[in-house]
């Protein structure tokens, strides 16, 4: 039977927290843990991200808990929050409360200190707009004014107001993405306005950096497969990029910049523009670029692959032979010495390089062997010679 307190605050965080509460309540400041926290909590999952919501200044509060468990702070100056990161390990996001307005769809919101209520009804879905009181009067005490314990029940993703994903359409993604996670269905009313949102093609008022940061959280959850399927039945996908789908060789990798190199890879000639479609860092880009530049050659690669880069390009081409990603065994001083020259240098090596990826070589004296016989005559391109 569920109480009066449905849920209940880990012990291991208790004395923190009650600790924080009893602090705000010496500056007349209300507090709650809000957000994803109190749903995993409920599902009796662990976290170690805690959002809190103050109904007075932060700064304070931030100051109180890095002084009294050690870690660091840092002030996200544009909406005044606080990342605090213990040296518990716990992370706290402390937000003061608020309401929200946006001055234009897609772009972030202008907001106002105001109280818990506003606070919860600005967030993204109901099941993510229950607070936990952390007050020594009142610690672990449910506000639940929109229905999140009803909604999480029965597994639904319900936006908050009708006008949602266009104040913030990076809610399409999270609408997904929570679903995809959990085994959740969208209430109708959502389903039909993300409906409409994808035919309003309200994802193209984000910013690439937006919508990419938003793609890197989908690729990050377990239930990828789910969330991308749900992504392509609404039409969503397209606005990542036209073509874009799951690969079972998504499956086959662990991280997730492997995941964004199988997916470039998958794409096979227009992987190079997603990529390029993608706000990843330079180094990132570089090293997935040059491991699609093998998967669409269909060659041995002429220098030596990272680890990263090799199970990208296994997990797209199952199968592959032991040395396909080996450098190449040959390297053009090989053939010279061999006497070749100018251009019967780069068709040995390509020729080469092909065979050892069909699995055809894999050894070097294999491929000085069959380099003898296909290039052994003086001006011979490499045509293998009929038996
Ligand atoms: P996760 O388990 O992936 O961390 P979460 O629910 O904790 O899920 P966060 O992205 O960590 O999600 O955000 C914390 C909380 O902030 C959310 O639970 C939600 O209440 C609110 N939030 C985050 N992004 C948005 C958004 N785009 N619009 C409205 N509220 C949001
Ligand atoms: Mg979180």
């Amino acid at each position: 039977m569920k109480g009066k307190n449905p849920v209940s605050i880990p012990k291991k965080y208790q004395e923190i927290l009650f600790s924080i509460g009893t602090y705000a309540e010496k500056l007349g400041t209300k507090a709650w843990i809000v957000g994803g926290a109190v749903r995993d909590f409920y599902f009796g999952r662990d976290t170690l991200d805690i959002d809190l919501s103050f109904e007075g200044n932060v700064d304070p509060l931030a100051g109180f808990a890095v002084k009294r468990w050690g870690g660091s702070k840092h002030k996200f100056s544009q909406f005044s929050t606080f990342r605090v990161n213990l040296t518990t390990g716990l992370k706290l996001d402390m937000v003061r409360a608020r309401r929200e307005s946006y001055p234009r769809a897609g772009v972030l919101p202008e907001v106002t200190p105001s109280c818990i209520k506003d606070d919860l009804f600005r967030r993204d879905f109901t099941a993510n707009s229950w607070a936990l009181s952390i007050m020594p009067g009142s610690f672990g005490v449910s506000f639940d004014p929109f229905g999140a314990q009803k909604d999480i029940d029965a597994g639904i993703i319900r936006i908050l107001h009708p006008k949602s994903f266009l104040d913030d359409p990076t809610r399409m993604c999270r609408a997904v993405r929570f679903a995809g996670r959990f085994g959740w269905k969208l209430a109708p009313k959502t389903e039909e306005l993300l409906k409409e949102a994808v035919k309003q093609q309200y994802p193209l008022l984000l910013s690439r950096e937006r919508l990419t940061r938003e793609f890197l959280k989908i690729n990050k959850e377990k239930e990828i497969k789910r969330i991308l399927e749900m992504m392509r039945m609404y039409g969503m996908l397209q606005f990542v990029y036209p073509g874009l789908e799951w690969h079972d060789g998504l499956n086959r990798v662990k991280t997730v910049d492997e995941r964004l190199g199988v997916m470039v890879c998958s794409l096979g000639k227009s992987g190079e523009e997603f990529l390029k479609s993608m706000r990843v860092k330079k180094e990132l880009a570089q090293e997935i670029l040059e491991a699609w530049k093998v998967s669409e050659s269909c060659h041995a690669p002429l220098r030596a692959l990272t680890p990263m880069q090799q199970a990208i390009i296994r997990a797209v081409h199952p199968g592959l032979k032991k040395y396909a990603l080996e450098p190449c065994f040959l390297r053009g001083r090989d053939l010279k010495e061999l006497g070749l020259a100018g251009r019967r240098i780069s068709c040995a090596l390509e020729r080469c390089c092909r065979m050892q990826w069909d699995g055809k070589v894999s050894s070097r004296e294999d491929a000085l062997k069959i380099v003898q016989v296909c290039f052994g005559s003086p001006n011979c391109m490499g045509d293998v010679p009929s038996a």
